[in-house]
């Protein structure tokens, strides 16, 4: 009996462990190697099971040093940029973050295990569905998600002292600089959807908005409808 189950269990531990040993080497040099310190984000893609958030088809991917495809046109962001943009908007416990670009919910997992509490948009259907019905299933009690137009931001909880745009626009919308907080920081893709954008970090201070340029990027379009 003890030999039937044994080869049963075995390729459990023996994934589980791999998938530990993929993120830890994936923070240490994909992430911390280029330059992130902030410890709590560092920390959470240590314990993330990132590769529940793609495609079962791409689950040997997910630890990466890529963007990869979830479907509906859309992408998980490369490890490296998730962790660059959580590290500049500075998260901690007692700050609450709007998140455009729900997508498969990884972004939102690492805000809520860096932030307080995490309101985050889609515009698919199908992706504001699966990443809330997963963030559930992992135990984020403090993620809510919500399907819609996140151009417009999410009134009703503002303000934010975090605001996280995963898509690309031509220009920074209105509502999420109105939804900004005082000492709030907003990070988000800014050019020409079609190409590459600059990746841009907004603070408030005031009541007025500082820009600062980051790096260039490339992102999805923020899409209209
Ligand atoms: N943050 C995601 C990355 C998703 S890619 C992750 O961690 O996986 C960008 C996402 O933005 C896509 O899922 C796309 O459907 C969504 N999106 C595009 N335009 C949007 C809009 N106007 N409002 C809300 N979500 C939008």
């Amino acid at each position: 009996m003890f030999l039937m189950i044994l080869p049963v269990i075995m390729p459990l531990w023996q994934t589980k462990d791999t998938y530990q040993r993929q993120r830890e080497q994936m923070v240490a040099n994909q992430i911390a190697a280029r330059g992130i310190s902030h410890r709590a984000t560092l920390q959470a893609m240590r314990i993330i099971p990132r590769h529940l958030f793609v495609p079962p088809q791409m689950a040997r991917y997910a630890y990466d040093d890529s963007p990869l495809p979830i479907g509906y046109d859309q992408t998980i962001s490369q490890p490296f940029i998730v962790a660059w943009m959580t590290e500049l908007v500075n998260p901690d416990s007692k700050k609450k973050a709007l998140e455009i670009g729900t997508g498969s919910g990884y972004q939102a997992a690492v805000l809520a295990e860096t932030a307080g509490r995490v309101y985050s948009i889609e515009i698919v259907p199908e992706l504001a569905r699966s990443s809330a019905t997963l963030l559930e299933k992992l135990g984020y009690t403090n993620v809510e998600v919500r399907e819609g137009d996140g151009y417009l931001g999410w009134e009703e909880h503002a303000p934010f002292d975090i605001i996280v745009v995963t898509a690309a626009c031509d220009h920074i919308p209105q509502p999420l600089l109105d939804q900004l907080a005082e000492n709030g920081r907003l990070v988000m893709p800014l050019g020409d959807p079609g190409s590459i954008q600059e990746l841009i970090l907004i603070t408030k201070r005031n009541g007025k908005t500082t820009r600062q340029t980051i790096s260039a990027v490339r992102f999805v379009p923020l899409i209209r409808k």
